[in-house]
């Protein structure tokens, strides 16, 4: 089978997918190696044995509904490659707005904190909750890295907290993979390593969490209950627990279908767990923003607002622990 043959067949055994063409083109460098270009010039090159087998057992997995991402183990997220397993959520585009608020709050963070000298009077700490892939705290500590040119010695402290054990693997390979090598978290001298600053903890919510935090950081589970079962039906192999909003804290389903069961805990854990001045973005459902954001102030948050996403839909609410009671009453 040649590399146009393979495509045809794999269009053909696609058909039903929302996009045949992207899942057969992903799916043919994934087994060849070649990018997309080198596909278009190399049609007529054959297939080995070996390739050919793990193309069509690719296509046969992507026939059950199995997303790409979980076939390939690899998933683009704000520039960056992020492994993958179906112990975790894809990173999704909708969540990209949530790193650039985060990164917008802490540039200004950044410059409030600098001294003339231009050494940083306080390094942020951050909570990234619920954090399967590892996708929102990685983002923001490679893009301050990279982006913003702040030195592993001014990047934030990072904890990564999800209550999967198999999830929190998913986060630390991830971490080792984009910011380090991964022998270097046993060298507590080399700080050159950002892998230094990062916590990992297994912990339902903050059970297990015994720190405060400048910034909370989650993407947690918002989706009704009905509506994630429904969700998985296409055989996209999703963990439901990252998903169903509607469960109570011992992981049953609670029996509401707003999606905001968790939630309605966790907002204000994030509250005693923020340093008074300290923010917290949440990702929400674009169906529950506003009543979230109405629990923000209910729990005390001040300034509270909702960001769109890419797509225009209501995404995340923002909000801020105020300093002092006195001083949230005159602002
Ligand atoms: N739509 C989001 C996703 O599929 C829902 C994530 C969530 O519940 N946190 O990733």
């Amino acid at each position: 089978m040649n590399i146009l043959e393979a495509k045809k067949y794999g269009k053909e055994q696609l058909k039903n997918s929302p996009s045949p063409d992207l899942d057969v083109s992903v799916l043919l460098q994934f087994v060849t190696g070649f990018d997309r270009t080198q596909l278009l010039l190399k049609r007529d090159c054959n297939l080995s044995k070996e390739q050919e087998t793990n193309f069509l057992d690719a296509i046969k997995r992507r026939k059950t509904g199995l997303p790409v991402a979980y076939i390939t183990g690899h998933k683009e997220f704000y520039g960056y490659d992020f492994y993958v397993t179906p112990a975790v959520l894809i990173p999704k585009p909708d969540t990209e707005i949530l790193i650039d608020q985060a990164l917008n709050s802490l540039a200004l963070f950044y410059s409030k904190n600098e001294n003339k000298d231009g050494s940083i009077k306080k390094i942020p700490e951050i909570c990234d909750m619920c954090s399967g892939s590892g996708c929102v705290g990685i983002s923001v500590l490679k893009a301050l890295l990279e982006n913003d040119g702040i030195s592993v010695n001014c990047l934030p402290r990072m904890t990564f907290v999800d209550i999967s054990a198999d999830a929190l693997e998913i986060t630390k390979k991830n971490a080792e993979r984009l910011l380090g090598k991964g022998e270097k978290l046993n060298n507590p001298e080399n700080l050159t390593s950002a892998l230094l600053k990062i916590r990992f903890i297994q912990s339902n919510l903050f059970e297990n969490v015994p720190f405060s935090f400048d910034y909370i950081l989650t993407n947690p589970p918002y989706v009704p209950h009905s509506e994630s079962l429904e969700l998985l039906k296409d055989g996209r192999s999703e963990p439901l627990l990252a998903l169903d909003g509607d469960v109570g804290s011992d992981g049953e389903y609670s029996g509401t279908e707003d999606g905001l069961f968790l939630i309605k805990r966790l907002v204000p854990k994030c509250f005693e767990h923020l340093v008074c001045g300290g923010t917290l973005i949440m990702e929400t459902g674009e169906y529950n923003a506003e009543q979230t954001a109405k629990l923000f102030e209910k729990t005390g948050f001040k300034n509270v607002h909702i960001e769109k996403d890419l797509n225009d839909m209501l995404r995340d609410v923002t909000g801020t622990k105020p300093h002092s009671l006195a001083f949230s009453s005159i602002a």
